[in-house]
């Protein structure tokens, strides 16, 4: 590969919005031919919004907001904003206004606890409440299994061990998702997803951008999302990986190809080998087409 058409391209890829780490990364790409696509932020917008509120019987639906939100306000998750916006909102109280929790966890790919005003509170998806020994959870099964099927991600909230109630939040495919995904095919990539969300989410957002049910890799921890990368690498396949968040850090590290989000976190982008400034999804195929098309100049 000689030098000036490396750097060629990646003066071109500057003009489309792709930072290039160095010259050498564009060769990596040659052989890419599977994509695997983080979920939230990537995919989706990220900005989520607060739906359905749902308390038990015996609890108060203004404490569980209250309580909820002071809580996930220590948290820089977009479940958490979510809730902490649309509670408050709901309230009619500012964010300011919320009490700081004492010994906070943020507890990533599951939740966070606390204490809030002498409660012991936990928040996030249901295995996490289940593992952690909460009781009453089966009062909220409905309203969950309601809120995944409409494809959005129920945050249960417990204190003092038992499960008090729910709210559902979602987050919109970006508009050019669709777009992304056909122009990936085109180059003959086979769209991966990847999320710690749970599986009935994964797949309406797969649906919604073009991606086969079988591609969907769900409630993946954290931990697991390189390993799922690994396991592509290991049936042969060269392998790139578009991801924003501090969750996607290793995976993007692991991949033949990473690509961060520009609008993501710093841990994302300094993964990655490429950042896709704006954060516009389409670019992670302008990418790979820039680099195949700077290498066939070359050879
Ligand atoms: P993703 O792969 O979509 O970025 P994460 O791995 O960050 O998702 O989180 C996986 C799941 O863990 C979320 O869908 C949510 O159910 C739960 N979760 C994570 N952080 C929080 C939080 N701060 N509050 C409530 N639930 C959370
Ligand atoms: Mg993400």
């Amino acid at each position: 590969a000689t030098p000036t058409a490396l750097m060629v391209g990646t003066g071109r890829g500057a003009q489309l919005g792709i930072l290039i780490k160095g010259p050498e990364v564009l060769e990596s790409t040659r052989r890419v031919d599977t994509v695997v696509l983080d979920k939230t932020g990537t995919v989706t917008t990220g900005h989520m919004d607060l739906h359905e509120v749902y308390a038990t019987d015996a609890t108060d639906e203004k404490e569980l907001l209250r309580l909820a939100a002071a809580l996930e306000h220590a948290s820089e998750h977009p479940v958490a904003r979510a809730v902490t916006a649309g509670a408050a909102r709901r309230l009619g109280l500012e964010t300011g206004a919320l009490p700081a929790p004492r010994d906070f966890e943020n507890v990533p790919g599951s939740g966070v606890r606390g204490t809030v005003a002498g409660h012991t509170l936990l928040a996030g998806h249901a295995r996490f409440l289940a593992d952690a020994g909460v009781t009453g959870l089966d009062e909220l099964t409905a309203a969950r299994e309601r809120a995944e099927a409409a494809g959005r991600t129920a945050v249960l909230v417990a204190w003092d061990g038992v499960a008090r109630g729910l709210l559902t939040v979602a987050d919109t495919v970006k508009a050019e998702g669709p777009d992304a995904v056909r122009a990936l095919r085109d180059l003959g990539l086979a769209p991966v997803l990847l999320t710690g969300d749970n599986r009935a989410v994964a797949q309406s957002v797969a649906e919604a951008v073009g991606i086969a049910p079988d591609a969907v890799y769900a409630e993946v921890l954290p931990e697991d999302k390189a390993d799922v990368v690994r396991r592509l690498q290991g049936e042969g396949r060269v392998v790139a990986m578009v991801g924003d968040g501090v969750n996607d850090a290793a995976a993007l590290a692991t991949a033949d190809l990473g690509l961060a989000m520009g609008t993501g976190t710093d841990a994302a982008i300094e993964a990655g080998d490429l950042t896709l400034v704006r954060g516009d999804l389409r670019v992670a195929a302008d990418a790979i087409r820039l680099a195949r098309r700077t290498l066939a100049t070359i050879k």
